[in-house]
């Protein structure tokens, strides 16, 4: 044969033997082959379980789709390009066969909002925001609006509000209402939104999920009454997480509850700190005695697990100082994003709520002096020496 016929057919499609490698490798193929077409007719037909085209399923992401839709209970998982677009794909998801409306909780991430109100309305999806926390605003909300959908998150950015989700998907169910539950903060280890009766998750796994600051995903997560139209996205439009990308998330899941139970130990030792810090006005964290959802959070969350983001408020400080301050750090990262190994800071009146207008801003309660840090898996002394040394300056 010649070069031309050999650099396209030599060293693939080789049977691989009886061994099975220990990891998922990384299936790089868009498409499957059989040797008996016949086979290739029956996969495409859904009579046999198989792969024909990577749309429609691909091994690498599939392993991946497992092991979350493992961790979360859920019934079928579909890993995305991004948490954005998984978000997305949720709430078509979930309004394909339902009125417009969707009910939001008003401490969402910033480009959620962007989401609802710049790129689903024109397509006539009506949003309405609440506090999320107030059980009695979510209640009026579900009789007077109608909607086909409560979106909510766990654990709110930047403040770290807790929703009483459970109840939320109590007064849902009776309204008839699907909640979508964005679990990037709480990740499963803490909260398992479908045990309390939630049929719509979602992960930005470019977050705790992957953990290494190396990969952008996300993950859309369905119960059984939702999995065929999950499906029928996934195989029409394609929005999917690359193998390359799904592999890495899977050996970054591998330490999730390692890591995520050391950041969530290393978070209440940096908030106890910063609490009695001279130079720290007040501190936002749910492990806190004082927190305003401390009945939810002891209900919901694990004794000792209260997340790894903690936020908190410089005294006396407005943009120049606080810039100065984190001008001032050396170890911890200046970035955005979050969950990561190593520990990360942010202002999120420059980035998350960039976009809401100063007036609006303080009105959520988002002030100018606001830093908001996600604790890394490192010695929290070498963290806290860190802060110490950045605001004695
Ligand atoms: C980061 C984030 C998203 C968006 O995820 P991407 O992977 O950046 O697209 C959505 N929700 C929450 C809570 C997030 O933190």
């Amino acid at each position: 044969m010649k070069l031309a016929t050999l650099a396209v057919h030599a060293g693939d499609r080789r049977k691989l033997g009886p061994h099975i490698p220990v990891t998922t490798p990384i299936y790089a193929a868009a498409s499957f082959f059989y040797e008996d077409i016949g086979e290739l007719d029956r996969v495409f037909a859904d009579e046999v379980r198989g792969y024909c085209y990577s749309r429609y399923g691909n091994p690498t992401r599939a392993a991946l789709e497992e092991l979350v839709s493992t961790l979360e209970g859920a019934h079928r998982a579909l890993a995305c390009a991004s948490g954005m677009l998984a978000l997305e794909v949720a709430l078509q998801l979930a309004l394909v066969d339902r009125p417009k409306r969707v009910l939001a909780s008003d401490a969402l991430y910033g480009a959620t909002f962007k989401l609802l109100d710049n790129v689903l309305a024109p397509f006539g999806v009506e949003t309405r925001y609440v506090n999320a926390c107030d059980l009695t605003q979510v209640a009026a909300a579900l009789e007077e609006f109608r909607p086909s959908v409560v979106l909510l998150e766990t654990i709110s950015n930047p403040l770290l509000r807790v929703a009483p989700i459970d109840r939320i998907a109590e007064l849902a169910k009776t309204a008839g209402t699907v909640v979508i539950v964005d679990n990037t903060f709480a990740t499963p280890i803490l909260v398992r939104p479908f045990e309390l009766g939630v049929p719509i998750v979602v992960h930005s796994a470019t977050k705790y999920l992957a953990g290494h600051g190396d990969v952008l995903g996300g993950i859309v997560l369905c119960d059984e009454a939702h999995a065929a139209n999950l499906t029928a996205l996934e195989r029409t439009c394609g929005p999917v997480l690359g193998p390359f990308d799904a592999y890495l998330t899977m050996r970054g899941i591998k330490t999730l509850p390692l890591r995520v139970e050391r950041q969530c130990e290393n978070a209440r030792q940096l908030a106890d700190w910063l609490r009695h810090h001279p130079r720290v006005e007040r501190v936002y964290f749910p492990g806190l005695p004082e927190h305003p959802d401390r009945e939810t959070i002891q209900r919901l969350l694990p004794n000792g697990l209260y997340g790894a983001m903690v936020s908190f408020e410089l005294k006396d400080a407005g943009r120049d100082e606080v810039f100065a301050f984190l001008n001032r750090l050396k170890l911890i990262v200046k970035a955005t994003s979050l969950g990561d190994v190593h520990t990360m800071v942010l202002y999120p009146a420059m980035s998350s709520h960039r976009d809401v207008p100063p007036k609006q801003r303080e009105r959520m309660g988002i002030r100018d002096n606001l830093v908001r840090i996600s604790v890394g898996i490192e010695a929290i002394e070498d963290v806290i020496a860190d802060l110490e040394q950045a605001l004695a300056g």
